[in-house]
């Protein structure tokens, strides 16, 4: 029910990369629960601590384009790391980069990325056999059809999702969208896939909606590529967050059930995120336990199997939302009562 394994997350300090994306962000959520009395005794029951290895290149090619998939898987892997991670400045300085500090090689980071997709995968599967997974990593939907960016090499949602797809494990799906940032990788994906519907509730403003939504020469900006539901929540409006999720789902409800449900849960709407960019949506812990609590009861009422990643949370308080939401979500499922 839980996925949690040290090794399947994306160090970005071991490459000398400084985003603030920490992993004990995972490590204290999984510490979190272990201490529980409740739960750290009946950790067979929730816990799984690894999975298969086993997307590859044909599964990347399913979600991205073949010009980009080229790029992963030949000499072009290193200036698509530069981008996705946004390691060069407008100037060509380092950026959030000191290869100096590194401990590993910058190459290798492909490695965890196709770890931390394999682990989306395993929770799909954990979804539908189990009703519910939550996997500590993933969610990196800033990933486009032929570009990586906002710390997004490859969309392990849309990879994993379409994969599953592929391989016959469900018809139809939903993904609903919750973190701080725009889905706005996984809006231009799966526009070309109407058995797969999403949805994202996000900042009205900022990043990556920060440029306007067409470009000089007319094409539509690929952040601003529309979803099939879109929810901006404005500054000041965190009050009104939770109701517009749940008027959002119901929307999503008209498109008709899925056989999956894959939940994007950022955690970085929370007013301890210490990401700059997330500095205008500020929910309160209460609100971010009332928000997961929503999306999942709405999903258990109608007996859909959900799947849920991570995704964005940076800093160091930012596990405190993983683990409320797990404590709670864990001693349901297994019939444990507070
Ligand atoms: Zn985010």
């Amino acid at each position: 029910m839980l996925i949690y394994n040290p090794e399947a997350v994306i160090s970005f300090l071991k490459y000398g990369i400084l985003i603030p994306s920490l992993d004990t962000r995972k490590s204290n959520t999984y510490r979190a629960l272990m201490d529980d009395p409740d739960l750290g005794s009946e950790s067979h029951r929730w816990l799984v601590s690894d999975f298969s290895r086993i997307v590859d290149e044909n599964d990347i090619r399913r979600a991205h384009r073949a010009d980009y998939a080229d790029r992963l898987f030949g000499d072009g892997l290193e200036k698509a790391l530069m981008e996705a991670y946004e390691l060069i400045d407008e100037k060509g300085n380092y950026n959030r980069y000191e290869p100096e500090n590194a401990e590993a090689p910058l190459l290798d980071i492909m490695k965890d990325v196709m770890n931390v997709v394999s682990g989306s995968y395993a929770n799909i599967q954990g979804a539908l056999k189990d009703g519910f997974s939550y996997f500590l990593g993933g969610g990196m939907h800033h990933a486009h059809p032929g570009f990586g960016h906002g710390f997004c090499l490859v969309n392990d949602i849309c990879i994993s999702l379409l994969k599953a797809k592929a391989e016959g494990l469900f018809n139809k799906a939903w993904i609903i969208d919750i973190d701080a940032h725009r889905g706005d990788g996984t809006a231009e994906i799966m526009a070309d896939h109407p058995d797969i519907t999403s949805l994202s509730i996000h900042m009205a403003s900022g990043w990556p909606l920060d440029s306007p939504e067409y470009r000089e020469d007319g094409s539509l900006n690929p952040s601003w590529f529309p979803g099939d539901v879109d929810i901006p929540v404005a500054s000041g409006e965190e009050g009104e967050y939770t109701p517009r999720l749940m008027a959002a789902m119901a929307e999503l409800e008209k498109t008709g059930h899925p056989d999956l449900v894959f939940v994007v849960a950022g955690v970085d709407p929370y007013e301890k995120d210490e990401l700059p960019s997330t500095a205008v949506l500020n929910l309160t812990k209460e609100q971010m336990l009332e928000r997961d609590q929503a999306v999942y009861t709405f999903l258990e009422e109608r007996g859909l199997p959900s799947a849920w990643v991570a995704a964005g949370g940076y800093g160091a308080s930012s596990w405190e939302i993983h683990a409320q939401f797990l404590n709670w979500v864990l001693k349901r499922r297994l019939g444990i009562s507070d």
